[in-house]
């Protein structure tokens, strides 16, 4: 476990103390503070001996341990968190959003079900959020319907699934159905868990483990002696409609692990009575805040869905990373050659700004995204991050000159000190647009006749 303090020191002490680089950067006390800060693994220093290699893997444990569902490289991973509160150094994996799918419906319905959720991405910041997983659930009673269900679904998604039954024979039965996939299968009791642990090694796949809060470390503890580590814990409590219990043994068995390394699996959720949807995502959203690493749902509208997702990209970001999206060229609408060429810079909030209102007023544009590494447009002038000459190799390695036939560029207001250094670096004719992104429209239509601009 990583001590308390400055954590990094203790890291640098197994280190090999080469300074050698090879790890990406030159100081092993650097790799140590990223390492401990959870942006590279230990696998990235190629010089550590194996004796050093064990004893950083039993430092660096994280108390809760990290579990991954479904294939490798598009599988989720739950858990792997090392503190209580986000400012302590970060949360790593975002609760994991899965919808219930039933084995009682209907071809048809399961067929509308998943296509609701297939539409359910919003972008936000810059990135894209959806749900994650699908938790076909057991209702039927039946070992086929579920397998036929489980089939189906998995003809028509491709996201990793949750498998729901309480008898390990229908459990089985989705396994086969979907051989050589890394489900997280559930639920194990007190009275099926030695069944229940029978296919999780049989499998190869990670088990949900359900019973009332008190009862979970007898439970956990059996089926570690058996041999499984891969382990999901349902408090009893999580399911039910009692926010302020669900909340409280969440909690309770954060802190549990964090402080005493106990009981340190990711938690998950789910409603075991009909919610509205608004019933639901309030639930879920005091559960994303407090310590639910998979949260399974059956509210699939995106009113619902939306402000939870809002919320869980808001408590998973790094505080310590400004937010930003990748520099580069991005394409809104349907710019054609006369279309116009705007800069801006890559933190998320200005990007999202300057893209929403190019799309909300109907334009069509050629994007250009400069490194501000996370600085507003202004800081980023003032630090010399945007500069003439990065702005030449941003058109440069976009090639977006050659989309066009006129040599116009449109800077934001803010970034007006640089207008005539940044047509000098790029012999383009630059022309200031407005300090607000909401003023672009108007920018437009007042200055934007593309016909003018056409280079002959
Ligand atoms: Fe140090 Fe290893 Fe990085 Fe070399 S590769 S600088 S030895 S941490």
């Amino acid at each position: 476990m990583l001590p308390k303090g400055n954590p990094a020191l203790e890291v640098v002490k197994i280190l090999p103390h080469k300074n050698c680089g090879e790890c990406g950067v030159p100081l092993c006390i650097t790799f140590a503070s990223q390492l401990v800060g959870g942006k590279r693994l230990i696998t990235d220093c190629p010089n550590l001996t194996e004796e050093a290699r064990l004893n950083l893997e039993k430092l660096y444990q994280p108390p809760v341990r990290g579990v991954t569902i479904g294939h490798n490289g598009t599988g989720v991973t739950l858990g792997n968190e090392r503190v209580l509160f986000r400012h302590e150094l970060r949360f790593f994996s975002p609760t994991a959003i899965a919808i219930l799918v039933d084995d009682t419906l209907t071809a048809q319905e399961l067929e509308e079900r998943l296509h609701r959720v297939s539409e359910l991405v919003f972008a936000r910041m810059g990135h894209q959020t959806g749900v994650d997983l699908l938790a076909v659930r057991a209702v039927s009673g039946s070992a086929s319907a579920f397998a036929d269900t489980v089939r189906r679904t998995r003809s028509l998604s491709r996201l990793p699934l949750v498998l729901l039954a309480t008898d390990a024979p229908v459990i089985e039965a989705g396994l086969q159905a979907v051989g050589g996939e890394h489900p997280l299968i559930g639920m194990a009791t007190r009275e099926n868990w030695r069944d229940m642990a029978r296919l999780a090694k049989q499998y190869g796949v990670p088990l949900a483990v359900q019973a009332e809060t008190e009862a979970l470390g007898d439970l956990v503890q059996s089926l570690e002696s058996v041999g499984l580590y891969d382990l999901v814990l349902a408090p009893r409590s999580a399911g039910a409609t009692h926010f302020s219990a669900s909340v409280a043994d969440l909690i309770r068995l954060r802190e549990l692990a964090i402080a005493e390394r106990q009981l340190g699996y990711p938690l998950m959720a789910y409603p075991v009575q009909p919610m509205s949807a608004a019933t639901e995502v309030t639930w879920a959203s005091a559960l994303t805040a407090k310590y639910a690493s998979l949260l399974l749902l059956s509210a699939v509208e995106p009113h619902a869905l939306f402000p939870l997702l809002t919320l869980r990209q808001s408590v998973y970001t790094d505080p310590t990373v400004p937010a930003v999206v990748a520099p580069g060229l991005y394409i809104e609408g349907k710019p054609d050659e006369q279309s116009a060429i705007m800069l801006t810079g890559n933190f998320a909030m200005t990007y999202s700004m300057v893209s929403s209102d190019i799309r909300s007023a109907n334009l069509s544009a050629y994007l250009l995204v400069a490194e501000a590494k996370g600085y507003s447009i202004g800081v980023a002038c003032l630090l010399g991050t945007i500069t003439p000459d990065g702005v030449l190799a941003l058109i440069n390695e976009t090639g977006v000159r050659d989309k066009v036939k006129h040599t116009c560029l449109i800077i934001p207001g803010l970034m007006a000190s640089l207008k005539d250094k940044i047509a000098e670096a790029t012999g383009m004719e630059v022309l200031v647009g407005p300090i607000d992104s909401r003023f672009i429209p108007s920018f437009m239509d007042a200055s934007w006749h593309p016909a003018a601009k056409e280079s002959t």
